[in-house]
C-alpha cells in the first residue's frame, strides 16, 4: 500500500525531514519542484500556525487532486514573546544568513542572567485527502536557547536549541533522534495515526 502526498513547501530541509519520517510508513512525499510547480506565492498572514498551514494548503488545492500536506512552524522564545513565533522565518531573512540570525539570538541573552532561556518549537500540519477535506495535527518540542551554537547537523535554529527531553543541542542529534522528539516528528505521529485509522496506510 502506497500513499502519494504533495508537500506544500519549497523548503528542502523540511521536505527531507518529512520524507524521513513518513517514507517508512509507505508514504511517497512529493515536493512542489518534483511536480514542476513554482514556489507558492501566498501571504502567510494568518494569526496562528494552523491558519498559515491552511493558507498554503488551500492555495495548492486548486492545482492538484493529490492528497496535500502543508505545515507551518516557528520557534517561540519565552523571554521575547513577539520576536519569532509566527515571524520565525521572516526574522532570519533580515540577516545575511541563518548563522548570523542564530548568533543574534544568542547575543540577546548574553550578560543578562535574569532572562529565562526557555523556548519551544511548534509545528502545525494541515492535511487534505481531497477537496473539502481538512484535518489538523500539531506538535511541540520544548527546550532552551544555548549559550553557544553547535553546527553539526540539522537546519534553521537547530544549532542554538537544546532539547529539554535530551539535554543536548538538536544540531548534535542523529536524524532519528531528532525525529523522535521534534515538533515535526510529534505532529507527524498524530497524522500517521489518523491515516492508519482511515485505512490509507498500514
Ligand atoms: P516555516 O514553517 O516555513 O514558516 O518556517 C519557520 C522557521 O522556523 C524557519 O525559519 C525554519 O528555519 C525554522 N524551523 C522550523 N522547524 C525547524 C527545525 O526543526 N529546526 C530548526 N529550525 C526550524
Amino acid at each position: 500500500m502506497n500513499l502519494e502526498i504533495l508537500l506544500a513547501t519549497s523548503n528542502n530541509h523540511k521536505l527531507e525531514e518529512f520524507r524521513r519520517i513518513l517514507a517508512p510508513h509507505g508514504i511517497t512525499l512529493y515536493g512542489m519542484s518534483d511536480l514542476n510547480m513554482p514556489p507558492l506565492d501566498v501571504d502567510e498572514n494568518g494569526d496562528s500556525y494552523f491558519k498559515n498551514a491552511q493558507i498554503k494548503l488551500l492555495a495548492l488545492r486548486k492545482l492538484t487532486s493529490l492528497p496535500i500536506l502543508a505545515d507551518d512552524s516557528g520557534l517561540e522564545l519565552e523571554a521575547f514573546p513577539n520576536l519569532l513565533g509566527l515571524h520565525t522565518s521572516r526574522y532570519a531573512s533580515q540577516f545575511k544568513d541563518q548563522k548570523e540570525a542564530n548568533e543574534s539570538i544568542i547575543k540577546l541573552y548574553e550578560n543578562n542572567f535574569a532572562l529565562k532561556r526557555d523556548a519551544t518549537f511548534k509545528c502545525a500540519l494541515c492535511f487534505s485527502l481531497n477537496e473539502g477535506d481538512l484535518r489538523y495535527f500539531d506538535g511541540k518540542m520544548p527546550g532552551f536557547i544555548a549559550k553557544n551554537a553547535t553546527y553539526e547537523r540539522g537546519f534553521g535554529y537547530d544549532p542554538i536549541f537544546i532539547s529539554k527531553e535530551k539535554s543536548l543541542c538538536v544540531a548534535s542529534l542523529k536524524n532519528e533522534e531528532k525525529d523522535a522528539i521534534s515538533h515535526r516528528g510529534k505532529a507527524c505521529k498524530k497524522l500517521l495515526t489518523y491515516l492508519k485509522i482511515k485505512g490509507l496506510i498500514k
